[in-house]
């Protein structure tokens, strides 16, 4: 997959501020400073475009990218914030609730995970919360270039057992800093957009 194009759309809080089209989704999960916003980044060949961190408000929105005119990435709020307070973390509860249960052109999830740590129970809660709705997810492991190379299979298989997936081979090493891994998420968001 060539990225040619690759354009922040909109921030969203509640589904009324969703964008109107009738192109294919795919969210991105994860919990805060997992590297989601470099993932993004990297995917797309930008430096800068997915900078949610530093801009005050939209880590606790929906950031809705529009890539190549054909589809869209949307980055979810990082579930680490939701630790705020209780009013936030329903909050957060109900936009992800909202999100899930009324859009129709969600084709996937992408759940990013740091290969270096067990998913944590809210890793474990997202990801439940997907299978249980039938949404297709893919894990991705960023990071992977902390970890030496001949050792991630053992880092992938924690991740696999906390996740229960049947294999670590489900699991896509990813690196935001050496590039691994960005070829194949291309072709897995290739796949997702071709069924
Ligand atoms: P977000 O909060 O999930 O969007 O996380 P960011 O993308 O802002 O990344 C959080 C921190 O992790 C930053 O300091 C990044 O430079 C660093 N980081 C993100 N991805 C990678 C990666 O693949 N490898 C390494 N070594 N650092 C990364």
């Amino acid at each position: 997959m060539i990225i040619h194009k690759a354009e922040y759309t909109t921030s969203a809080v509640n589904r009324n501020q969703y964008p109107e089209h009738s192109e294919p989704e795919i969210a991105l999960a994860g919990r805060s400073n997992v590297g989601k916003s470099s993932l993004i980044n990297k995917f797309i060949n930008r430096k800068n475009l997915a900078r949610t961190g530093n801009t005050p408000g939209k880590t606790r929105m929906l950031n809705f990218y529009h890539i190549n005119d054909a589809f869209y990435f949307v980055d979810l709020p990082g579930y680490g914030y939701a630790k705020v307070s209780k009013d936030v973390h329903s909050q957060w509860g109900k936009m992800m609730e909202d999100y899930f249960s009324t859009r129709e052109n969600l084709r996937a999830v992408i759940q990013i995970v740091d290969i270096r740590h067990k998913p944590s129970l809210e890793d474990q809660e997202m990801h439940g919360f997907l299978r249980i709705r039938g949404i297709p997810v893919l894990v991705v492991a960023t990071k992977a270039d902390k970890i030496a190379r001949g050792q991630w299979a053992k880092y992938l298989k924690v991740i696999a057992e906390a996740l229960e997936l049947p294999d670590w081979h489900f699991i896509l090493p990813y690196s935001a800093e050496t590039g691994t891994g960005v070829e194949e998420l291309h072709q897995a968001v290739e796949e997702i957009l071709a069924e």
